[in-house]
C-alpha cells in the first residue's frame, strides 16, 4: 500500500477531491499516476481511506483503521520564537501527538508580535503536512497566540509549567495522578519571569524541571511534550 497520505479537502460518498496544491504534489513531485493508490483521511475520523487516483481526484476502494491518535489531550503553549526556530517546533509537536498548539507571548519573549494571518496560514500548512506524514488522523488545532495571563486563565486540565529554576519536582512526579487533559507551558529564550512562575503556581500549575541542564526553548518544548506523552503511555507500543 502506498505510504503517501493526504488530508482530503472533500470526501463525498466514495469520491475524493484534492486541493490544487495536493494534485500538483501528487503529479509533479511524487509522480503518482491514475490507478496509483494513496491513503486519505478527513482530519477528524480515526480511519484512513484507501483511494485509487483517477484523472481528477480519487475513488474510495477500502478502509483501514488508524491508531495514531494519542489518548492524552495535550495542549502545548510554546513561547513564540523566531520563525526558523518556531516552525520545527510546530512540526515536531504535531508528530509527537499534541492536540492543540497555542503560541505564547511572555514578558521575556524576544518576539512580541503575534503572527499575522499569512504566517498563521503557513503554520497551519506545516501542521497539516506533519499530520499527513506521521499517520495521525486528527489535525492539531493551531490557535491564535495568547499572552501569558490569558493562557493561565484558559488552560484546560492539569497545567504543567517547565521551569529551569525548579529543582525538585520532575515530569513523572507531576503526573502521578495520570491526567487525561493537560496544558503544557514552555518559556522563551529569556525564560519565564518570576512573576509568571508565581502566577502559574498560584493558579495551580505544577512547575517541573527537565533536569540540571538548561535546554534551549525549542528543545525544551519537544522534550517536555515527549516526556509527558511517554509518562502517560502515548509513546509506547500499541495496546491490542
Ligand atoms: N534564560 C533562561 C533559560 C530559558 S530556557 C536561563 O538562562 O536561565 C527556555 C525555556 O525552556 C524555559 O523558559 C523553560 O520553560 C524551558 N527549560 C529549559 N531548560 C529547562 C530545564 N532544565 N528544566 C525545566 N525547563 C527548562
Amino acid at each position: 500500500m502506498s505510504a503517501h497520505r493526504f488530508l482530503a479537502s472533500s470526501i463525498s460518498s466514495d469520491t475524493v477531491t484534492f486541493s490544487a496544491e495536493q494534485s500538483h504534489q501528487m503529479r509533479h513531485v511524487l509522480r503518482l499516476r491514475p490507478g496509483d493508490r494513496v491513503r486519505v483521511f478527513d482530519g477528524a475520523t480515526p480511519r484512513d481511506l484507501l483511494v485509487q487516483l483517477t484523472g481528477e481526484g480519487g475513488v474510495v476502494i477500502g478502509e483501514c483503521p488508524q491508531r495514531a491518535e494519542p489518548r492524552t489531550r495535550l495542549i502545548v503553549y510554546p513561547a513564540l520564537l523566531r520563525r526558523e526556530k518556531f516552525e520545527p517546533v510546530l512540526q515536531k509537536l504535531t508528530e509527537l501527538g499534541a492536540t492543540a498548539i497555542v503560541p505564547l507571548l511572555t514578558v521575556h519573549s524576544l518576539i512580541r508580535e503575534p503572527p499575522d494571518g499569512h504566517r498563521m496560514d503557513r503554520w497551519r500548512a506545516i501542521v497539516r503536512e506533519a499530520t499527513e506524514q506521521c499517520g495521525r488522523g486528527c489535525l492539531p488545532v493551531l490557535r491564535q497566540a495568547v499572552n501569558f495571563d490569558s493562557a493561565v486563565r484558559q488552560a484546560d486540565g492539569t497545567v504543567v509549567m517547565v521551569y529551569e529554576g525548579e529543582h525538585d519536582v520532575d515530569v513523572r512526579q507531576a503526573l502521578a495522578d495520570r491526567p487525561q487533559t493537560l496544558s503544557l507551558l514552555v518559556g522563551p529564550e529569556g525564560g519565564f519571569s518570576q512573576d509568571e512562575v508565581d502566577a502559574a503556581r498560584h493558579a495551580g500549575a505544577r512547575v517541573v524541571t527537565l533536569g540540571p541542564r538548561i535546554l534551549r526553548a525549542e528543545t525544551a518544548a519537544l522534550v517536555a511534550a515527549a516526556l509527558v506523552l511517554y509518562e502517560l503511555g502515548d509513546l509506547s507500543s500499541h495496546q491490542p
